[in-house]
């Protein structure tokens, strides 16, 4: 039987690559729903080819939006909209390729559900891991890892017991700016933080690559997929981007997974578990002459890391404060107002004056992830 597939945030990197795949095996998947936030134009293509049921457009776009598309199908528009396409849309797969703190919602909604959601969003287990974590405890959701790093550990662990994990392994390609002094940090352009060496995503994910921020919300997203303490969990640069992260058992044993670094693969695997089909990508990897380093991540130069550590290790609201700081500071140094340099300073310093309340609803941590924004704004402001 086909699975029914609803895609949340269908225009960005990880969905185009996800259509790709829905594309290549009509007889396996159905694209039931799609969201998409501005680019209307793709959102338009995208329902001619796949012809949906369920839509939904964000508020903000909503005007924009002239739907060419005649089919009949239930449309939806902004939060309120996911909440209900995910209810609706009785997908068998829910993918959240939503990017930021926007993807909570539906992967709060689709957990409360018990639906399955092939999970790119890490922000919805940054920001709320413990919520997420509780409503799939009561419900049986599954998520199934699609970032790399996690895919690869759930990977390691098909067949394995957990509790015979002793460590996670986070391999980080270390970004564009692995190899330069942190005392030029200043300089860094947009253009250059923009240019990351291994992988083509999305520009908040690639900004938070070369912080390292990346690499602190997978940490946060291990403790949460995988039930290990932050102190189970390794991060090691390792600028190939082959070995996608590492598991090491009691015994000393160390089980790694690789591959060419291509996000289809890992979005393939959730979308077909547990079964595996050939890739589009199809290319393998060439292993002669092929070297394969890994070395510590320089805590002075990517204080961002150290942060979240802080930050999971704190609990609470910590990590929605984080978050919602590096969120702003990201798109500030997008838009040109602060500095590279400034983006860990400003999330360290919101993170010291926000008071770290305890969170148990979903509006407790929407609130604290408001009230850290505001902050952060304020504190941009200064700069700009
Ligand atoms: P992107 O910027 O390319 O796409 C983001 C998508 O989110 C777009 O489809 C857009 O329509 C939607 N969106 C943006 N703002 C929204 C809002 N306010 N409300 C609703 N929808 C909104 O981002 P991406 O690189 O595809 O990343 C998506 C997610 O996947 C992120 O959480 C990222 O961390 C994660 N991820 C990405 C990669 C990658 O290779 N790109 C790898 C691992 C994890
Ligand atoms: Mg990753």
């Amino acid at each position: 039987m086909r699975k029914k597939i609803l895609l949340l945030g269908a225009t960005g990197s990880i969905g185009k690559n996800t259509v790709s795949i829905i594309e290549q095996y009509p007889e396996d998947f159905e694209l039931i729903g799609l969201s998409a936030h501005s680019n209307i134009a793709l959102l338009n293509e995208l329902c001619e080819r796949f012809k949906p049921r369920f839509i939904c457009v964000s508020t903000d776009h909503e005007a924009s939006f002239r739907f060419s598309y005649t089919e009949k199908a239930q449309i939806y528009y902004g939060n309120e909209g996911l909440r209900k396409i995910v209810q609706e849309a009785d997908a068998d797969i829910i993918v959240n390729a939503i990017v930021g703190a926007a993807g909570l919602l539906p992967t709060y909604h689709a957990v409360k559900l018990g639906k399955v959601v092939a999970l790119a969003n890490k922000e919805s287990l940054v920001v709320a891991g413990e919520l997420i974590h509780q409503e799939i405890q009561k419900s049986g959701a599954a998520l199934y890892p699609i970032d790399s790093e996690h895919s690869a550990i759930w990977q390691c662990l098909l067949g394995e017991d957990k509790k015979n994990i002793r460590r996670i392994i986070l391999t980080a390609s270390g970004g564009p700016f692995i190899n330069r002094n942190a005392d030029s940090f200043d300089t860094i352009t947009i253009d250059e933080a923009l240019n990351h060496p291994n992988w083509k995503m999305g520009n908040k994910i690639t900004i938070d690559s070369a912080t390292l921020m990346n690499k602190g919300f997978e940490v946060i997203e291990a403790y949460w997929l995988f039930g290990v303490s932050p102190a189970q969990i390794k991060v090691v640069i390792h600028p190939q981007s082959i070995v996608h992260s590492m598991v090491e058992f009691i015994d000393g044993s160390i089980k790694a997974q690789m591959g060419i670094p291509d996000m289809k693969i890992p979005i393939q695997f959730a979308l077909t578990y547990p079964e595996r089909k050939p890739c589009i990508t199809n290319s393998s990897l060439l292993f002669s002459g092929m070297q394969l380093v890994f070395s510590d991540p320089d805590e002075k130069q990517f204080p961002c890391l150290t942060l979240a550590y802080r930050a999971i290790e704190a609990g609470g609201a910590a990590p929605a404060i984080l978050n919602a700081a590096n969120e702003v500071a990201v798109q500030a140094f997008l838009e040109g107002k602060i500095k590279f340099s400034l983006i860990p300073s400003l999330i360290d310093a919101v993170l010291q004056e926000q008071q770290n309340r305890s969170v148990s609803e979903l509006e407790d941590y929407l609130s604290a992830d408001r009230r850290a924004r505001e902050m952060t704004k304020e504190k941009v402001a200064r700069y700009a």
